[in-house]
């Protein structure tokens, strides 16, 4: 067995660094000045006074964003955090790395100010219903707008969904132009065969009140569940059952949407849809393991087919 080195004995025998948090304090506006955690600080979840000592609060549904209250999940308010888990899902994972190997600054917040949607979404009457959304948060795309306050403050708040343009070029377009199933309206088809598309790319944000009711569990067994199933990584699940959102280590979604987003929601305008798994096998390389790609391209033809009618 390698003897630890005298610098490794040293480093394991030091006391934890004194945890000097920052006082928080409440301001004019009514929003407290932002706890900035010594970044090199480990912050136990389990421990009291560590985490969550004074959270923002959440008022999940309520339609203004400001009373409803920011989504903080980032490591740098520590005491003020109101969710559980972390950003990126299982890519958080990723900058734990990039971090240990001196690649990322702890410390770096995002310059988020000039990030804002290309388009318009909402808001909608279902964003004031805690019962119509529970997995991802309505504001989520407009944080630099709706928690402006909160940012110039020094809060670091980050957007769980970016809303942008994007072109999609595929070769089955190209070929159903060619055989007539397709004509191109010059606005969401091209004669080039590229489709414009608007795009939203959704990081999950559980409200778990609600995702339990939909469930037809308590919300403390699908705590307990979480718990339990994930070898006991978010202590949070069971040690602060105040703390209701939760942002789960999975996969976020992605929407493309063909034709105008306003015209979502107008029940009077169909509305093609599909619900489709991303698959590498058949979707990128085209094996014919499995029949994702042959759905994904037939739905693409009555999306475009669709929007085209519509933008008629
Ligand atoms: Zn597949």
């Amino acid at each position: 067995m390698t003897k630890p080195s005298k610098k490794a004995q040293t480093k394991a025998k030091a006391p934890p660094p004194a945890k000097a948090l920052v006082p928080v304090a409440a301001s004019d506006d009514g929003i407290p000045l932002p706890d900035r955690s010594p970044i090199d600080f480990i912050n136990l979840t389990t421990h009291t006074d560590q985490f969550g000592v004074d959270p923002i609060p959440i008022s999940w549904g309520h339609p203004n964003p400001m009373t409803r209250g920011p989504v903080l999940c980032t490591i740098a308010h520590a005491s003020q955090r109101n969710a559980i888990g972390a950003h990126q899902g299982s890519y958080c994972i990723y900058t734990g790395l990039a971090v240990a190997v001196g690649a990322l600054n702890p410390d770096h917040m995002p310059n988020l100010k000039l990030t804002s949607p290309v388009f318009d979404i909402g808001p909608f009457p279902s964003w004031a219903d805690p019962r119509k959304i529970a997995s991802i948060d309505p504001f989520g795309h407009v944080v630099t707008d709706a928690y402006r306050a909160y940012l110039n403050k020094g809060y670091d708040i980050r957007p769980t969904i970016a809303v942008t343009k994007a072109h999609i070029d595929l070769p089955e377009t190209r070929e159903a132009m060619a055989a007539g199933r397709l004509k191109p309206d010059g606005k969401v088809l091209l004669e080039t065969g590229q489709s414009i598309v608007s795009k939203c790319a959704i990081e999950p944000v559980w409200y778990l009140p609600e995702i339990a009711r939909r469930f037809g569990c308590t919300e403390p067994m699908l705590r307990q569940s979480i718990f339990r199933m994930t070898n006991g990584m978010y202590p949070e699940l069971i040690t602060r059952p105040d703390i209701k959102l939760f942002l789960p280590p999975i996969g976020g979604v992605t929407i493309y949407i063909w034709g105008d987003p306003a015209t979502i929601p107008d029940e009077d305008i169909p509305l093609t849809c599909r619900v489709h798994d991303e698959c590498n096998g058949s979707d990128v390389f085209g094996s014919d393991i499995c029949t994702c790609r042959p759905y994904v391209r037939s739905e693409r033809s009555e999306a475009a087919r669709e929007a085209a009618r519509e933008a008629a």
